[in-house]
């Protein structure tokens, strides 16, 4: 063991950390009688101890104001949505008027592709990836079967080569570029949610654009995990949920990103509703759908105000930590967290225990292949205090989040993992 393994390192890099202070912002579950080691972010973040008081708020207003609330609230219902117009752009590198908190996810995905899965008698493929979150398999046959099409010959899911988890990104490329003329839609997750894999976005939809398709990205495992650039990238759609690493609480209010070159485009089609409709003339109440020539106008009902109240607290705290001084310190949290591991590996008692499946192109996110009695590694993590993901039949997925995670978290995982008596 090194000089890593030990506890005072971790305390002490825990001393260095600029961001230590926003951990007592959250309320950390316990287990087993004391706080958790809680690293299952990247599948519900953990409840900012802001959050109560923000929906308070709402309730409040509603009952003092009742439908008053909608012009008369501290945040006012009618335009409730419009506040995260900034914070979220800059979580996903757009432009405010690319961004709109909005549904769930997988209805979100379904919305976009009704706008950006057009297929034709020659265009009609749909490229994605082997493995996906089980969700996005099932929108994308089913888009495939609303239009006609067989699911089989619409879908091309890219595999990974022999012996590997994660994906090649030439792989990825290749299949792009090979269906040419016959491709519609590159739809993968910016992050995989399995391995944790990063897509390399930008390069994604560059080649995709050549050969004449649309590129959209699901970033329910990238968004406040990773940087993003969405505009700057070319990308042209994105959703994700807010209740993984955006620690709004579960089933929150998810959201869109479209590129202003469709959302200001009034050809573009969209499904119509009147919270998309212009602002101005919305309560004329008049027959003519007039799109707000943003992202907002692919809202169609009224914002769901309580759990968006739950997104403010969060965005709040986003915004306060900075992404680009979260990611820093994910990159050094989640490489100390690895470098552990890997010395765990060594040990006797541990060799051929499990290989770490996620590639160098990474954010938060560590995914563990048992080879052997990985469940019962996993329910005596349990039973030592460690909230981590089980994934059937043989993966831990571990996510130190860097908002509330802390070296001596990483430290604890790999302790007590260095304990389970094989
Ligand atoms: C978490 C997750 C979902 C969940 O979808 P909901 O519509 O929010 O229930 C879908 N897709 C991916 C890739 C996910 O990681």
């Amino acid at each position: 063991m090194s000089q890593d393994f030990t506890s005072e390192t971790a305390l002490a890099l825990d001393q260095q950390d600029e961001l230590r202070a926003f951990r007592s912002r959250f309320l950390i579950p316990p287990l087993q009688g004391k706080e958790s080691v809680y690293l299952c972010g990247n599948s519900l973040g953990l409840q900012p101890k802001t959050t109560a008081a923000s929906i308070q708020q709402e309730l409040d207003d509603w009952a003092k104001l009742g439908v008053e609330g909608h012009v008369h609230g501290r945040r006012p219902w009618l335009s409730y949505h419009e506040q995260f117009a900034a914070p979220l752009a800059r979580l996903t590198g757009a432009l405010p008027e690319e961004v709109v908190a909005m549904n769930g996810l997988t209805v979100n995905l379904h919305i976009l592709m009704i706008s950006f899965y057009r297929p034709t008698a020659q265009r009609y493929r749909i490229i994605c990836e082997e493995k996906a979150f089980p969700s996005d398999s099932y929108a994308l046959q089913s888009q495939a079967l609303l239009h006609g099409l067989q699911p089989a010959d619409v879908i091309h899911e890219i595999k990974p080569r022999v012996g590997q988890a994660h994906l090649e990104e030439e792989d990825i490329l290749e299949a792009i570029r090979a269906e040419g003329d016959a491709l519609a839609l590159v739809m993968i997750g910016g992050v995989n949610y399995y391995t944790g894999q990063v897509f390399d976005m930008e390069r994604i939809t560059r080649e995709t654009h050549a050969v004449g398709a649309i590129a959209g990205f699901d970033l329910a495992h990238a968004i406040g995990n990773i940087e993003l650039n969405l505009h700057a990238w070319n990308v042209d759609f994105a959703a994700w949920c807010s209740y993984k690493y955006l620690n709004s609480g579960p089933g929150s209010v998810a959201g869109i990103y479209i590129h202003e070159k469709h959302a200001s485009n009034p050809d573009t089609f969209r499904l119509a509703g009147w919270w998309g409709h212009d602002k101005a003339s919305r309560f004329k109440m008049e027959p003519e759908f007039v799109p707000i020539p943003t992202a907002e106008s692919w809202q169609m009902s009224n914002a769901p105000v309580l759990s968006m109240a739950a997104l403010k607290a969060s965005l709040d705290i986003f915004d306060e930590a900075g992404m680009d001084r979260l990611v820093a310190k994910s990159r050094k949290l989640t490489a100390y967290l690895h470098k552990l591991l890997e010395e765990l590996q060594q040990m006797p008692l541990h060799q051929g225990l499990f290989s770490i499946i996620t590639p160098k192109q990474r954010g938060c996110q560590l995914s563990l292949l048992f080879h052997r009695d990985g469940k019962k590694a996993f329910d005596y993590l349990f039973a030592h205090g460690v909230i981590a993901d089980w994934r059937e039949p043989d993966v831990i997925r571990i996510a130190p989040a860097p908002l509330y995670n802390s070296y001596t978290d990483a430290f604890q995982f790999a302790h007590i993992l260095s304990q389970f008596n094989v």
